[in-house]
């Protein structure tokens, strides 16, 4: 499936000049990226020490990221003390063997899912199918993408081009559901009645992790609609896919989190629900618990003292909500179930560099710094992506951009150069120019005046005219 996973389809120019055909997505993503923008602002606001929880729940995860693997195997110690079973999965294709296995020995062919952007990033459902075992979304918004047969857009709202009117048209093809009106309430009491069989139902459950806590073994879930305590708690066994980069050392490392997050995700001031669980309880939620910790590429991440940073990521899609680039091209553009600032520094890193199309993620960004300001665990992203550019620019076949961006800096490097180019171009420009403006520049440089126009270059730069004042040349 190319759909998901990490590997985009094309380079990010080709696929956002795509999306930006697509005004109803457009048109969607402004009015719900602007509306939690909106909401987080005020959310963020009420807490007085905002910036001191900030830097707090940053400084906890590079204490973490120091010692990532002490802490991973007090983790695996402390799930298996509690009646846990503990797997680690080198890359997404060893993760989704050890999860169609621990599926298939129960001998089940449906699973039930929590909303977890690790499976989707192990392309896990369709791993599943392939092995005859049907995998159902029970996030509302994770259902209306797997019922489209589409991709997510965003890591907290993956429906978010959707409105509502075309999920009312999905469900009555989908669900078969006789919906009158496009009111949230009647499609959320559809897609409840669709779920509420496959709760009870359903033998095993395939959970992610916001969080695990290394002394006392403790997965933790936090969502907003109660499915996911639904999976967490009703079938007999639990699979739970978590990045390595998610454990905690101690209870008390979790509290700032616990602020962070809600706020600047769904700009609540806590999540309605909150799920802990430690191994299992006898005669109480599943028998069986397996916590599978995945790499993919997160140790390489690891290991650059520079881009280690893009881990400390608690996934709360502030930076998307923020970033322009994000909100004009959307959230299919960038080809990754990782999309926005986040995608474009997590992406390229987890797929080591190597993969052309992702390289080019990098580059979706106008450095406007928004998104530095919104992480709630101060991810410098904007340092990062120019990091990022410094690293894959040198490996980059030259093309006649970086040619020409190469002769710019030659003639922009000594004065005399630039001086006479733009004397050059003074004299070449006459027929460019229409009423008093440069309207279409030919070839490579159109791109400059697609929409807008250029002055036209000054017959004296302002270095002559200078000249001419102060030091008397005529
Ligand atoms: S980079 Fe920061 S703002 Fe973006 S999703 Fe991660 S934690 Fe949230």
């Amino acid at each position: 499936m190319s759909a998901g996973g990490l590997h985009p389809s094309q380079p990010f120019p080709d696929a956002a000049r795509e999306t930006l055909a697509d005004a109803q997505m457009r048109r969607n993503l402004r009015h719900a990226a602007g509306t939690i923008r909106e909401k987080r602002l005020r959310a963020v606001a009420e807490v007085a020490n905002w910036e001191d929880i900030r830097t707090q729940g940053a400084s906890i995860k590079d204490t973490v990221l120091g010692n990532l693997a002490e802490h991973l195997l007090e983790l695996e110690a402390s799930v298996k003390r509690r009646g846990g079973q503990v797997h680690w999965a080198r890359d997404a294709g060893e993760a989704q063997r050890l999860v169609a296995d621990l599926v298939a020995a129960q001998g089940v062919s449906e699973v039930i899912k929590v909303k977890s952007i690790s499976t989707d990033e192990i392309e896990l459902n369709a791993a599943l199918e392939a092995r005859g075992i049907h995998a159902t979304e029970t996030d509302l918004a994770e259902l209306i993408v797997q019922l489209a047969e589409d991709r997510p857009s965003h890591i907290l709202v993956p429906a978010i081009h959707k409105n509502r009117a075309e999920i009312r048209e999905l469900f009555r093809h989908k669900l078969g559901a006789d919906l009158l009106t496009d009111d949230p309430a009647v499609l959320a009491e559809a897609a409840r009645v669709y779920l509420r069989e496959k709760f009870l139902t359903t033998k095993v459950a395939i959970s992610g992790a916001n969080f695990a806590i290394a002394d006392t073994g403790t997965v933790c879930i936090v969502e907003s609609e109660g499915n996911g305590r639904m999976c967490l708690t009703l079938p007999d066994v639990l699979i739970s896919v978590m990045g390595i980069e998610k454990v905690l050392p101690s209870w008390a490392d979790i509290a700032p989190f616990m602020q962070l997050l809600p706020r600047s995700s769904t700009a609540e001031r806590m999540n309605p629900y909150t799920s802990f669980w430690s191994g299992i309880t006898p005669g109480d939620g599943p028998q069986h618990f397996h916590l599978i910790l995945l790499d993919n590429g997160r140790t390489d991440v690891l290991a650059d003292k520079v881009g280690r940073e893009t881990l400390r990521c608690i996934r709360c899609s502030a930076c998307l909500n923020v970033c322009p680039v994000y909100e004009r091209a959307g959230g299919h553009a960038y080809g990754s179930v990782y999309p926005g600032p986040i995608g474009a520094i997590l992406t390229p890193q987890l797929l080591q560099l190597e993969d052309e199309n992702a390289n080019s993620l990098p580059w979706a960004s106008s450095l406007c710094g928004a998104c530095y300001d919104a992480c709630p665990v101060k991810i410098n992203i904007p340092e990062i992506l120019i990091y990022l550019r410094g690293q894959i620019t040198p490996h980059k076949t030259p093309n006649a951009e970086s040619i020409a961006m190469k002769t710019a800096a030659w003639i922009f490097n000594e004065p005399h150069r630039f001086e006479g180019a733009i004397k050059l171009a003074h004299t070449g420009q006459g027929p460019l120019v229409q009423h008093g403006a440069i309207r279409a520049l030919p070839g490579m440089l159109g791109g400059w005046t697609s929409s807008r126009n250029l002055p036209p270059f000054p017959k004296q730069s302002f270095r002559e005219l200078w000249r001419r004042e102060n030091e008397g040349e005529q």
